[in-house]
């Protein structure tokens, strides 16, 4: 069965999480450690860590080492280049004695950091190769200055294919390619799919389905393998990733920090933790169902965590999951909020303008917390979803509900980190806007981030027969919009204000105004000249803004205003624009819930795809002279156990500063797989 899409919402605070150097004011600075290309890159804090008992404290760091050990896994799952590129890079970082302070080697440093951050070769969110400003001339003069022996046998063996993938333009050209018509895997060069072609790896889990027809807890069939074509047979086979298995040297040691986990863990978390060891071993999935069962049954446990093959957002056919993982614990306070929402969570449901049938009867346990995280892994590293709602097996999200979190701590240092960027100034035209967003902003995405995790996942039925696998590569965005309408659309309701929860219809003002310039306009900064745009959650928030600017055109709901030379996206009529949102919403439910592929592919074609070049030049310009970079990531802080008579008697926490130094030293301490897995 595939999956419905469901972390990473990544609001507006996400593009606006950067601030320039000029800018900097005091303390502002010490948030920031590192600036490259369009990625700034931000540390984040761990409050509460220190209050954690013993116990807990251990917890979080046999997690967090847990959490380091798959870094490889989503190097190869990305690319299968992608370890020797950054083997041989990291070895000429380590041994070159030459000039480091000449435009190339910048240039080079520059491409390897782009690595480290993409966790490969292509651009983390474009999924486009990346270009060296440095050439391939200048690539081999460093090589022959390190020398053979630094490389070793088995790296210097890759030295012409790690050449051709960094400077011949063609290969492996897009990590993700989700065009229309175009063989999706043939034409991507993830790893997930090895020599077979879109119809045939269809064909292959159409059979597989099946053969299972009729079972009402299907398992995630293809999940955790590459779906391999031998090309001298023919065979079609998958290589499961698993103990013994594909990725086994770093399984192991995943699996070696979760014996430790569970040894500090008290029930139920314990046997959990030990179901998920389980499924590591042998790959079985219904394993994997049983462990996401009783994790999200789990709603005690201080300490929490994620470790798995978990997101398809990297498989263009959305069934194979790339490996993340992160460790995080309750922040009580901030929890109350989302425990409102979640108590009134049939009220949403009854009340929402979905057509009636396409309705839950009864909302399952939907638990809603605040976090704070404490280690990223994987996927989640360095760039981080501000969301989770997991698991993602739509039987498991009917008979037993999911569990729906937000990191404050991530969200937090993003804000930081922005404050004072000018980006506001820049693109908002009106001020009445500019000073709802600044007294609202923080907390309107904050609770649109509630209602979207908490809720607009967890929302909605399908109709009897529908599998839910039948959006196939629509099914992201359609359902990261899905999410996003049913918080926008709540966002305004009158009940908020009933709950407490804001205090007037002008937060939703200050979310509307935000998401529609950013879904129109402001998000384009992110996308290449001449590119269009290609990313679930892009797609997902230009979808909602064309369509509502299109439909509410009579009315003048949404303008494009044009002042001195500049192009600015005004709301004036917030009350229709959040009908327009229901309406959308009741629509996006109808293709959800009948699988109507057709209308979810004229929708996303018709809104979420084409860029306007006019328009995008623009953005750019004005976006460049701001100096923003409109990307952000994290770096990690670390946990040391302090030793006392050969026990362990604290953890303490400490927060290094230094990118570079942070990815060099997991390359040496984590990277377990072979160059050729
Ligand atoms: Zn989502």
């Amino acid at each position: 069965m595939n999956k419905l899409s469901t972390i990473a919402i990544m609001t507006v605070t996400v593009l606006a999480a950067c601030s320039g150097p000029q800018r900097k004011s005091a303390g502002e600075g010490d948030w920031i450690v590192d600036r490259f290309d369009d990625i700034k890159v931000i540390r984040y804090e761990v409050p509460g860590f220190e209050s954690l008992p013993l116990e807990e404290k251990l917890l979080v760091y046999y997690l967090g080492e847990a959490a380091k050990c798959g870094r490889d896994i989503l190097y190869d799952q990305n690319c299968a280049i992608n370890l020797p590129v950054r083997r041989t890079l990291e070895t000429i970082y380590d041994n070159y004695r030459g000039d480091r302070s000449c435009r190339e080697w910048k240039a080079l440093e520059k491409y390897l950091k782009k690595v480290w951050f993409a966790n490969g070769i292509h651009h983390h969110y474009s999924n486009d190769k990346f270009v060296p400003e440095f050439t391939a001339e200048y690539f081999d003069e460093v090589c022959r200055q390190v020398g053979d022996k630094a490389f070793g046998e088995d790296l210097l063996s890759y030295r012409g294919r790690v050449r051709e993938a960094i400077f011949d333009p063609g290969l492996y050209a897009t990590k993700l390619n989700s065009r229309d018509g175009d063989d999706l895997l043939l034409t991507s060069s993830s790893n997930y799919y090895s020599g077979i072609s879109q119809a045939e790896a269809e064909k292959y889990y159409a059979d597989m389905a099946a053969a299972d027809a009729g079972n009402p807890e299907p398992a995630s069939y293809g999940l955790n393998s590459q779906l391999v074509k031998d090309p001298a047979t023919g065979l079609v086979y998958e290589c499961v990733w698993k103990e013994g298995g594909m990725y086994s040297p770093a399984i192991e040691r995943i699996v070696y920090w979760l014996a430790k986990a569970a040894e500090v863990a008290r029930e139920p978390q314990k046997s959990t933790i030990e179901k998920l060891a389980a499924y590591y071993r042998t790959g079985n999935l219904r394993l994997f169902d049983e462990y996401n069962i009783a994790w999200v049954r789990d709603t005690v446990s201080n300490v929490d965590f994620v470790n798995g093959f978990i997101e398809d957002y990297g498989d263009p056919l959305g069934r194979k999951a790339s490996w993340e993982a992160n460790v995080n614990f309750m922040d009580r306070e901030a929890c109350r909020r989302t425990e409102i929402i979640s108590e009134n969570a049939q009220w949403f449901e009854d009340n929402s303008p979905v057509a009636p049938r396409y309705k839950k009867e009864k909302v399952k346990g939907v638990s809603a917390k605040v976090i704070t995280v404490a280690m990223l892994g994987g996927d989640c590293y360095p760039a981080t979803p501000i969301g989770i709602n997991l698991p993602n097996a739509d039987w498991i999200r009917k008979e037993y509900g999911s569990k729906s979190v937000t990191i404050d701590n991530i969200t937090y240092a993003y804000d930081k980190a922005a404050q004072g960027n000018g980006f506001n100034e820049e693109f908002v035209l009106r001020a009445e806007d500019r000073e709802r967003m600044e007294k609202y902003g923080k907390r309107a995405d904050d609770l649109h981030t509630d209602l979207h995790e908490c809720l607009g996942h967890g929302s909605g039925q399908l109709a009897p027969g529908t599998k839910g696998n039948e959006l196939r590569n629509y099914s992201s965005t359609l359902e990261e919009a899905r999410a996003d309408l049913f918080g926008l659309y709540y966002i305004g309701d009158s009940k908020m204000v009933e709950l407490g929860l804001v205090e007037s219809f002008d937060t939703a003002k200050a979310q509307y105004a935000e998401y529609i310039m950013n879904g129109l306009m402001t998000q384009l900064a992110r996308i290449e000249p001449g590119k269009n745009v290609e990313e679930a959650h892009m797609r997902n928030r230009k979808l909602i803004a064309e369509w509502c600017y299109e439909k509410g055109r009579g009315e003048n709901v949404i303008e494009m205003v044009r002042q001195d030379g500049k192009t600015y996206v005004v709301v004036n009529d917030f009350e229709r624009l959040r009908e327009l949102f229901g309406e959308l919403l009741r629509e996006v439910q109808r293709i959800k819930s009948e699988g109507d592929y057709e209308a979810g592919r004229q929708l996303v074609e018709n809104y979420a795809v084409k860029v306007d070049q006019e328009l995008h030049r623009e953005v750019l310009e004005r976006y460049a002279a701001l100096n923003i970079e409109p990307y952000g990531g994290f770096v990690n802080p670390e946990y040391e156990p302090v030793v006392r008579d050969g026990e362990i008697v604290d953890v303490k926490i400490s927060y290094p500063a230094d990118y570079v130094e942070q990815m060099r030293g997991y390359s040496r301490d984590y990277s377990f797989l072979p160059n050729r897995n």
